[in-house]
């Protein structure tokens, strides 16, 4: 069915909405148009189709040809064109909001879309340009070469910064602990004493 699910529209409420859905696929009208016996409006796929089959109006049941067929007003066009939706592919991961009036160009280059994929090796498809796996992947591997030299030197900077900061507390401890026991020794509880000091010779 061509209408746009009323799920992916953003920022309008149940009641407002109710005024943009077509009487056939019960979902928001794309391409509206409006017949002359009740003023309904319907996708224009959706009116064609029906007509393809009956004579009648779908809503009151008089007799409906595709003269009987108007464009919708400019006003609901408008409104329309300006709604924001979810783009097709949002279930796929897309998480951009359009305008309507962009959401065709937009699904057009949408990287979400499946199908646009090479299946050899996944990447998107670009419509402007020769598609060339090998070129694809030589440039995934220097990105993935990047990313892993990144990652090794903050790893280093991580293990580095680990060592000087547990040297830091050993060294405090050793000598809290040796002031305390060259002042009273006899006030250090047992518990409290290192069972071994990392750095020998600072314990008195
Ligand atoms: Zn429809
Ligand atoms: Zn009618
Ligand atoms: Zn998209
Ligand atoms: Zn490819």
């Amino acid at each position: 069915m061509p209408g746009i699910d009323r799920s992916r529209v953003v920022g309008v409420s149940d009641e407002e909405l109710d005024q943009f859905i077509c009487g056939i696929c019960l979902e928001v009208f794309v391409n509206p148009v409006v017949t002359q016996c009740c003023q309904q409006s319907y996708c224009s796929e959706c009116i064609q189709w029906w007509l393809s089959d009956h004579n009648t109006c779908p809503n009151d049941r008089t007799q409906l040809g595709r003269e009987g067929i108007g464009p919708a007003p400019r006003f609901v066009i408008n409104l329309l064109n300006n709604m924001k939706v979810k783009c097709d592919f949002y279930v796929n991961g897309c998480q951009s909001v359009v305008k309507l009036s962009e959401l065709a160009q937009h699904v057009r280059d949408c990287d979400y879309d499946e199908s646009r994929r090479c299946r050899t090796c996944h990447f998107t498809i670009d419509s402007d340009c020769q598609h060339n796996c090998v070129d694809n992947l030589l440039v995934m591997n220097q990105s993935l070469r990047d990313e892993n030299e990144r990652l090794k030197a903050e790893n280093k900077l991580l293990s580095m910064s680990g060592v000087i900061e547990s040297t830091r507390s050993g060294l405090g401890n050793c000598v809290m602990t040796r002031q305390m026991a060259m002042s009273s020794p006899e006030l250090i509880p047992q518990e409290a004493r290192p069972s071994r000091c990392p750095y020998p010779g600072w314990i008195v």
